[in-house]
């Protein structure tokens, strides 16, 4: 058996898509269908204002432009996310904090914000890990009576609500990754969203280059020319074609891998009882979008266990990050504040099966046997 840890998955669309790109002769970045997933990311999730960007990495280096962090102010995260999270904010000077995550969702824990926060601190990234949704209404009160910025990494977090809301309207900017590793794909992709209407033309402006390119363009100026810093953050119609394919058809890749996600949960509630295995939780005000079904095991030597046997099998499973405080970068451009039991524990502890909107019934119970036979 072959069973991949992912599989892109294609609509069936993009092709005609790319093809009505390469038609319309339009092929750099804001053209038709650059403006249409961006109509579609604003009215799925109820953000202000939405930039497609080359990755969640980009739309983060831009979220950390808007914020202007400058050298020393301090970003409070948890330190188990992804590699980009931090690193935004260093390419600005600025100082990730870490803190630790609840053991629940494995989000960050909301209670330790406030015992983090110094003269110094700009900006609260909370990661909607697995696509559940952070304790908002915590934070956002957190961050308004210190007077911080929200900017949710929402890279995960497509399809996603907390309350009702979509993840990625909540926080003052948030970042969506559409890489192909995630549930809405364009090979390699994102979008920054923008929920503070004084910033969308700002944005804008870091977007093309440091430019007034677009306001030039809507005739709003009549020279243009570089007026602040940004940078090539805008990806190209044919990007976006792809994409366009796959926001039309967003609801049901959700529909789906929550069809699949069901499948593991159910099967592992009895090897949950038993003592073998621990569960995803979703707290009652998140709905998720079966972005990932990770298992969390007794410790470290039964996972590598584990991963051997799906391995020698044909099933790829992998564990998740290596909490960024303990890692060479990390070391040198951030600091931990308090006890981060749980990150450590965790990452030790995590692993992630196979995932993908095409597997069958069938497969899945193929890797769910496996995880059985090994277990028990
Ligand atoms: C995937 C991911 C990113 C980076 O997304 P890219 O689009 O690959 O740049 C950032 N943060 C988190 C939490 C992610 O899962």
């Amino acid at each position: 058996m072959k069973i991949p840890f992912n599989k892109p998955f294609a609509t069936g669309k993009e092709l005609e898509y790319i093809s009505q790109a390469i038609a319309n002769g339009h092929l750099s970045g804001n053209g038709e269908f650059t403006q249409r997933c961006h109509a579609s990311l604003e009215a799925a999730i109820g953000c202000q204002k939405a930039f497609l960007t080359h990755s969640c990495t980009a739309a983060l280096e831009m979220a950390a432009i808007l914020a202007d962090i400058q050298p020393g102010d301090e970003v409070i995260m948890p330190s188990y996310t992804f590699v980009s999270t931090a690193n935004a904010f260093v390419l600005r000077g600025g100082v990730p904090v870490f803190i630790d995550i609840r053991p629940d969702t494995l989000n960050i824990d909301e209670s330790k914000i406030e015992s983090a926060i110094t003269a110094k601190t700009k900006a609260i990234v909370p990661v909607h890990y697995a696509g559940v949704g952070c304790e908002m209404d915590s934070i956002m009160e957190i961050a308004h009576l210190h007077d911080l910025l929200v900017i949710e990494d929402a890279a995960q977090g497509v399809g996603s609500a907390y309350k009702g809301r979509s993840l990625g309207s909540i926080g003052h900017l948030a970042a969506v990754s559409f890489h192909e590793t995630k549930n809405v794909i364009s090979g390699e992709g994102g979008a920054l969203l923008v929920n503070h209407p004084g910033w969308i033309e700002q944005a804008e402006i870091i977007w093309e280059k440091g430019t007034n390119r677009n306001q030039f363009f809507r005739g709003l100026v009549d020279k243009y020319t570089w007026v602040d810093i940004g940078s090539s953050y805008l990806p190209s119609e044919l990007n976006a074609a792809f994409l366009w394919a796959q926001l039309e058809t967003a609801e049901a890749i959700t529909q789906k891998r929550l069809l699949i996600w069901q499948q593991y949960h159910q099967a592992f509630a009895d090897l949950e009882a038993k003592g073998k295995l621990k569960r995803p939780i979703i707290p009652d005000e998140c709905q998720h979008n079966a972005h990932m079904y990770y298992i969390l095991l007794p410790d470290i030597n039964i996972r590598t266990a584990l991963i051997e046997k799906l391995k020698i099998c044909g099933v790829h499973a992998v564990f998740h990050y290596v909490p960024l405080h303990s890692s060479p970068a990390g070391r040198k451009y951030t600091r931990a504040q308090g006890d981060l039991s749980n990150t450590e524990n965790v990452s030790s502890r995590l692993l992630r099966l196979p995932l993908w909107v095409s597997m069958t019934e069938y497969v899945v119970n193929q890797v769910i046997d496996l995880v059985y036979d090994t277990l028990v």
